[in-house]
């Protein structure tokens, strides 16, 4: 049976967290719109006082002898990740600690790799120029150097989420183009490393507290330990396992933003309509309801059943089961049902809500990338009925 009771020191974790998104990001919110690319000083205060260096992704948890979980580490994730993102998805995204290359680390790295990355905050960078959602497209080069046992990546890496600010990336590059996705690996990067330079800053629509960098590798020469996984070319098998493996993990901590940025918009609203008089009473049938009653009843339980949703796909991984339909589900759900949640609340609010007095405004730019890094909702949709169906990506594509 499926129990979503959190475990008592999941809801102690989201109390705090709660208290640092109410109280740190929230208050800077509008300021970091405002100010796009500026570091978000508080963060790297905050991790300095309260002495955070990793917000860990686990690897699953051991039952106890009565079977029952003893801990949650991924639900937890997704769970602490709603809550920042209801103070501000994009500071979240910026917090200096936990990038989207350290899932990559948490999901494939060895035990030696773990130690000397996973206290780095790490973007990831797949996409390219011309390799978006079809990630196997990707150019980027990886060539061992038989005489300094040196990797040397070359090529461009562009819409990498805290590019500028975090200390390492993970990298995507493919050690043979000929042999397709079974030789897409991924490498770690540190910053400072001769040949990896950001060349771009991207403006944006929303989530503009969190950086978006261009990145240009040139003959960058690595270690040949930062590899991440085997360096093998299976011959038959397919690749980019680390990759997917990668967004069995992220797909959640993207669909836990989504119901995080819709639910401060619905509490907003919700607070602001009581304030005008309205009332939502859960106890009347449908028919008793007007539109305005009807609309944010509906709301509330979609942003309910993406939550879980969600929960069930990272609790999969709590238990080590392979999550990669209920995932994308749980992303598809999610990134939509945020972008239609925030976009309503702003109609419902009238002309206020289009104003920058309020932050509704706001959570409806911001909402807008949760249906679209990690995987657009259409490439979701393609992956949830291919699970589906049984169908290989070249029979559905
Ligand atoms: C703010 C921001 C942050 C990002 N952060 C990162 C990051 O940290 N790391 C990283 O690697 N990338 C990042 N990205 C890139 C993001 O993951 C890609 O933009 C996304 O995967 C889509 O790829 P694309 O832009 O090339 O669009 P395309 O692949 O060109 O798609 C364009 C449109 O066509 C649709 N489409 C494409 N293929 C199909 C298909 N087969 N069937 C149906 N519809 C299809 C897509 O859904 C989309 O609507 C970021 C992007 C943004 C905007």
């Amino acid at each position: 049976m499926i129990d979503f009771e959190l475990l008592p020191a999941t809801e102690q974790g989201r109390q705090m967290v709660r208290a640092l998104a109410e109280g740190v990001f929230r208050p800077v919110s509008r300021y970091y719109d405002d100010h796009e690319h500026d570091k978000v000083q508080q963060l790297y205060d905050v991790v300095e006082r309260m002495g955070l260096k990793t917000f860990k992704q686990g690897s699953g948890s051991k039952p106890d002898a009565d079977g029952k979980r003893t801990s949650e580490p991924n639900v937890s994730l997704v769970v602490n990740m709603e809550e920042l993102s209801w103070g501000d998805v994009g500071i979240m995204l910026a917090f200096p600690v936990r990038g989207l290359g350290n899932s990559a680390i948490d999901a494939v790295a060895t035990k030696e790799q773990k130690a000397r990355f996973g206290a780095k905050f790490t973007a990831m960078a797949i996409t390219e120029p011309g390799a978006g959602s079809d990630t196997a497209a990707i150019t980027t080069t990886a060539k061992l150097d038989p005489e300094t046992n040196e990797w040397i990546l070359n090529g461009e890496k562009i819409f990498v989420t805290s590019g500028f600010h975090s200390e390492a990336v993970v990298v995507w590059a493919t050690l043979n183009k000929s042999k397709g996705r079974a030789a897409i690996k991924s490498f770690v990067v540190e910053k400072g490393t001769p040949g990896i330079t950001v060349t771009k800053l991207e403006h944006k629509l929303g989530i503009r507290a969190s950086d978006t960098a261009s990145i240009v590798l040139e003959d960058c020469r690595i270690p040949y330990d930062n590899i991440l996984g085997s360096p093998e070319v299976a011959e038959r098998r397919e690749g980019l396992g680390g990759a997917m493996a990668t967004f069995d993990a992220t797909r959640p901590g993207v669909a836990a933003m989504a119901i995080g940025v819709a639910r401060a918009s619905l509490e907003f609203t919700k607070e602001k309509l009581e304030a005008e008089g309205y009332s939502f009473p859960y106890d009347v049938s449908l028919h008793k309801l007007n539109y305005v009653q009807k609309t944010m009843m509906e709301m509330e339980a979609n942003l309910e059943v993406a939550r879980l949703l969600n929960w069930r796909a990272a609790s999969m991984l709590d238990d080590k089961l392979r999550n990669s339909l209920e995932a994308s589900i749980a992303k598809a759900k999610a990134g939509r049902a945020a972008t239609l949640v925030t976009q309503k609340c702003v109609e419902l609010l009238g002309p206020l809500g289009y104003s920058r007095e309020w932050l509704a405004e706001k959570w409806m730019r911001d909402s807008k990338i949760t249906d679209i890094f990690e995987g657009t909702g259409q490439i979701q949709m393609l992956v949830i009925a291919r699970n589906i169906l049984g169908f290989s990506r070249d029979m559905l594509k």
